[in-house]
């Protein structure tokens, strides 16, 4: 990537972009581009061959409630779609934050796309408008997503491991990820992403069925489910909106998780 789009994409995101005030540490640091860019795909090759195998949540989830996640069960009142998903999600009365709840919210973007986006649950604005990080933290990962040639119109599928409000913002309770998770669990099953994208510490643990820390699950390639497929942990944008210094590590995530990608799909 050349280094003025590199430096649009950086400031979009609100990094701040460092300028030399010598002339030839600047060339020199663009000319290093190529090698930093050659030495990241390196690290992105350690790390994909050290690959972090974690117990799935979708085994987990699947030891629970197997005839919900299976398909070609025999009963096809068991069968899913997109559209009978959302309806089952939008009615769902599974927990008790249907009673707090505008609404359910579901997911939005392409059901075609190759890339999953996980967050954590809505907030207030999601909860008003029926659709995944509509807020702040939603324009934050917009900017995210179009720094690696991403949008929800296109080429993406945004989703949350919860799909009711839970009141305040407060974190999740252990009993309504049990309940939600396997709607999450069946959005996937049908979309059938090559990556996937876990923001924040919600999401990453609850997908990877794991306790440790954000820090920790960063960096590293996780596979997911029966397909394995790849996930990149990265931090929250609400995180990243109150704490604006970690923004440049989460652009480090994010090119990790796009040379994933590209080691994948090597034409795109
Ligand atoms: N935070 C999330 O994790 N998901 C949303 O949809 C909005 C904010």
């Amino acid at each position: 990537m050349d280094a003025l789009r590199r430096n649009q994409y950086l400031q979009t995101m609100g990094v701040d972009v460092w300028v030399s005030r010598h002339p030839a540490a600047a060339t020199a640091s663009a000319a290093a581009d190529g090698p930093a860019a050659a030495a990241h795909s390196a690290a992105a090759a350690a790390a994909l061959s050290a690959v972090a195998t974690a117990p799935s949540a979708a085994a987990a989830v699947a030891g629970r409630d197997s005839a919900v996640l299976a398909r070609g069960t025999g009963d096809s009142s068991r069968i899913t779609t997109w559209e009978s998903l959302r309806s089952e999600v939008l009615a769902c009365t599974k927990c008790p934050l249907h009673g707090s709840r505008t609404q359910g919210v579901f997911g939005v973007g392409s059901r075609e796309a190759q890339w999953l986006v996980v967050g954590e649950a809505p907030g207030a604005e999601e909860d008003r408008r029926g659709e995944p990080f509509v807020g702040r933290a939603g324009h934050l990962l917009d900017a995210m997503l179009k720094a690696i040639g991403l949008s929800r119109a296109r080429n993406v599928y945004i989703a949350n491991v919860l799909k009711s409000r839970p009141p305040g913002n407060r974190d999740p309770k252990p009993e309504e990820v049990t309940a939600c998770l396997p709607y999450l669990m069946r959005q996937i099953e049908l979309l059938r992403p090559r990556v996937m994208l876990a923001v924040g510490r919600i999401a990453a643990q609850n997908l990877l069925a794991t306790d440790a820390p954000l820090g920790r699950l960063r960096g590293k390639v996780h596979h997911f489910g029966e397909l394995n497929t790849p996930l990149i942990v990265t931090y929250h944008p609400a995180y990243l909106l109150r704490t604006p210094s970690d923004k440049r590590k989460a652009w480090e995530d994010l090119k990790f998780a796009r040379s994933v990608f590209q080691g994948l799909n090597p034409a795109q």
